[in-house]
């Protein structure tokens, strides 16, 4: 089973895959979209969940 439920986490300010988790980690909320802490913002930011394909 390689990488198949593999999913990223995509800060839309500046567009950096900054989490990386497996698809069961997390319940679905409904939402792709989170609040997540960017390191590279250094702030709260709406985070992309996004589908390694
Ligand atoms: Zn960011």
């Amino acid at each position: 089973m390689p990488q198949a439920n593999l999913i990223r986490f995509q800060c839309s300010a500046c567009k950096r895959y900054t989490y990386w988790s497996r698809k069961n980690v997390r319940k679905s909320e409904g939402k792709l979209a989170l609040k997540k802490f960017c390191r590279w913002c250094h702030k709260q930011t709406q985070h992309k969940e996004a589908k390694k394909t």
